[in-house]
């Protein structure tokens, strides 16, 4: 495959997941800052936070994933249909799509914590009485809740948009026997924030060369297809992948 050929397939996917990015973003800047509000709100008390993020993660990749699963439209062997795609979101709910949940909403939760403890710990420093700082706490969450949603809100919007283009193109490849028809190349991208990666590179220099079976994972990073793997690989990672007939007809 060309590099032209390769740039065109990742600017026709990321043209799809930029159009889904503003959208998650919002809801999950939404999401956290709720948490950030909640636990104003409960201070002294804990907050009891609902188990919203699972349910994001859910609409955000059957959503999402539906721009992604034709890529087989011209060739013999068939797509993945909706119905299909939702349930192997289901699955991937159970597993990955819940460690990701739980981490998100650690994250929130030890944020949280910090921010109790420095305000505790300034505000008794500074002499204040308890009613003082209290309010001071109260106001420290709402503010700091504002400031870490907007950043990490657009992180995770694009972290999971790109992952759940890039699991249902694999799916839909793989549907229908179609590792028997395919091999997969793996297409380095850029993110609106980061470079390339030299991994990620060498990936693709390495498939290109010698495109890996479908059901196989890729020799560098080990792994299924871009962005099935642990965060390091994953987050600020822009790649997407193609796939090649085995037996092109002469
Ligand atoms: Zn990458």
């Amino acid at each position: 495959m060309t590099a032209l050929e390769r740039e065109k397939i990742w600017q026709k996917d990321n043209r799809t997941r930029r159009k889904h990015f503003p959208k998650w973003q919002k809801k999950f800047n939404k999401d956290i800052r709720s948490k950030y509000l909640a636990a104003s709100k409960a201070y002294p008390k804990k907050p009891k936070f609902p188990k919203t993020t699972i349910k994001l993660l859910e609409s955000l990749y059957k959503e999402v994933g539906r721009d992604f699963t034709n890529i087989k439209k011209r060739t013999k062997s068939s797509d993945l249909t909706g119905r299909e795609w939702d349930k192997s979101v289901n699955e991937w709910l159970k597993k990955e799509g819940f460690e990701k949940a739980t981490d998100i909403e650690l994250t929130t939760n030890e944020d949280i914590k910090r921010t109790i403890k420095r305000e505790l710990a300034a505000g008794q420093d500074a002499g204040l009485g308890s009613p003082q700082i209290t309010r001071n706490i109260q106001n420290a969450l709402k503010q700091q809740g504002m400031v870490i949603a907007a950043f990490r809100a657009e992180r995770i919007a694009r972290t999971e948009v790109i992952g759940a283009g890039n699991k249902a193109s694999f799916d839909s490849a793989m549907s229908d026997n179609g590792a028997e028809d395919f091999d997969k190349i793996w297409i380095q991208g850029r993110t609106v924030r980061t470079q390339r990666r030299q991994r990620h590179l060498d990936e693709m220099r390495d498939s290109n060369n010698k495109p890996v079976p479908l059901d196989k994972p890729f020799r560098i990073t080990g792994m299924m297809h871009p962005h099935k793997g642990p965060a390091s690989e994953v987050v600020n990672c822009g790649c997407t992948q193609a796939y090649v007939e085995k037996n092109p007809p002469k």
